[in-house]
């Protein structure tokens, strides 16, 4: 199958915005095995969006639209898109029901204009919005395939994986199953680089990068008849993954660090506190936010002056005195320090300078991790700063994303010990 994408608002042709639905699209058509040769930005305006949706029907058997499904007047894509089609546009109350509930959900008055937002194209699928008014479209005529969705990333994203995902793989007869590999310590690039081949020959399964804050998702899709079918087509590239980039990674379908450090640390039995400055309780905030985490988490402590350093976790005054809070030996000794107190099998720690300023002469983006249990001692020194600009959320999630990934090994080490 072809697809291709069309965003439609003068505010991206004018680069006002940046067109972060084309390339999410682009990106979720790929590893659906829908190749894309066409992206298309057209203003709001009735003539040249209608010009653009013969083009793209003419030469692709699907075409997802994106924006101009508001209930303002330069929102013209319903209409334009319908009349494409020869299709005249009814009242769907399911929509309508959806939306009154959102607006007395969310406490705000109910437009006028906001009526014609529940008018679909005769005979569409509809697909609705949980994140806001203007629900989507799919619709299908003479085997061409033309599916609206809203502008807003936020809506028109869920709205893609929960229920336009599924109504495709209607359409092509196969179901889609996906993987996802989880790695931490290589960029994005260096990924690629390494599964250029299998990415570029790759159709069925695809493999698709996304990046995080400092991790990599490889997402592998297969289509198949059947789960049964697309698992014994995804398990040999998930094992190819793994020969090329094994040591980088810590899960397969774990959601994040977080559920991964909780789940590990369920499975093997132990329990963890954390001892935390820059982060400021954030890899304890991470930690709690998985559920279950009560069996595993003892205590977080938020150390944020030297003595709450010395009086909470029995710093060292010499440590601090000679090598500063942000040092290798002060991280040791909090990560030490978290679990004598607490009697957790585990002690993590993190001490840096998040910035934007340095502290204690010593340069933004400079982080130490620390981890404690009775088989193994661990220091990482981090130089998580780009040099550009207040990079203090970057540097604290940075920080934190080593310190739950730190846990892991440690866990990991303990098994071969
Ligand atoms: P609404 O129901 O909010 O009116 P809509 O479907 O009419 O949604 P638009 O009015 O076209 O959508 O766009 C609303 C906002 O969504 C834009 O101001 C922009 O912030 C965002 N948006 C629209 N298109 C894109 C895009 N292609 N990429 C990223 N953001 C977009």
């Amino acid at each position: 199958m072809t697809g291709e994408i069309l965003c439609v608002g003068t505010e991206l042709l004018l680069g006002d915005i940046v067109n972060t639905n084309g390339a999410f699209l682009a990106r979720e058509l790929a590893a659906l095995g829908i190749g894309v040769y066409h992206q298309t930005v057209v203003g709001d305006n009735a003539g040249r969006l209608r010009e653009a949706i013969e083009l793209a029907l003419s030469r692709s058997d699907l075409l997802i639209m994106t924006g101009g499904l508001g209930p303002t007047c330069d929102d013209l894509t319903k209409e334009t898109a319908a009349a494409a089609l020869g299709k005249p546009l009814c009242w769907n109350q399911q929509a309508y029901d959806r939306m009154a509930a959102y607006f007395a959900r969310t406490g705000r008055e109910m437009s006028e204009n906001n009526r014609k937002q529940a008018m679909v194209p005769q005979g569409a699928a509809v697909f609705q919005n949980e994140n806001g008014t203007a629900p989507g479209v799919g619709m299908e005529e003479d085997g061409k395939i033309l599916i609206l969705l809203p502008g807003p990333p936020s809506e028109m994203e869920p709205m893609f994986l929960a229920q336009v995902r599924p109504y495709l793989a209607g359409r092509t007869g196969m179901t889609f199953f996906s993987r996802t590999v989880h790695l931490f310590g290589i960029g994005e690039s260096a990924a690629e680089q390494a599964l250029r081949d299998l990415m570029e020959t790759g159709i069925n399964p695809t493999i698709a990068p996304y990046a995080k804050t400092g991790e990599v998702l490889l997402r592998v899709t297969a289509a198949a008849p059947n789960q049964q079918q697309a698992e014994a087509l995804l398990a040999p590239a998930v094992e190819e993954i793994r020969r090329r980039l094994g040591r980088y990674i810590y899960g397969v379908d774990v959601g994040t660090l977080e559920k991964a450090a909780v789940l590990a640390l369920g499975e093997e039995g132990l329990t963890l506190a954390t001892a935390e400055s820059c982060t400021g309780g954030g890899v304890a905030q991470r930690i709690t936010d998985v559920p279950g985490a009560s069996l595993v988490f003892r205590a977080g402590l938020c150390t944020y002056t030297n003595e709450m350093k010395r009086s909470l976790l029995g710093v060292r005054k010499d440590t601090l005195d000679i090598h500063g809070a942000v040092s290798a030996d002060a991280a040791l000794e909090m990560a030490r320090g978290a679990r004598a107190k607490t009697g957790a099998d585990i002690g993590v720690a993190v001490t840096g300078v998040a910035g934007p300023g340095r502290s204690e002469g010593k340069p933004v983006g400079l982080v130490f991790v620390a981890v404690s249990s009775a088989w193994k001692e661990e220091i990482k020194e981090l130089h998580l700063a780009r040099g550009s600009g207040n990079e203090r959320e970057r540097v604290r999630r940075l920080a934190e994303n080593h310190a739950l990934y730190a846990v892991l090994q440690i866990i990991q080490k303990r098994g071969s010990r």
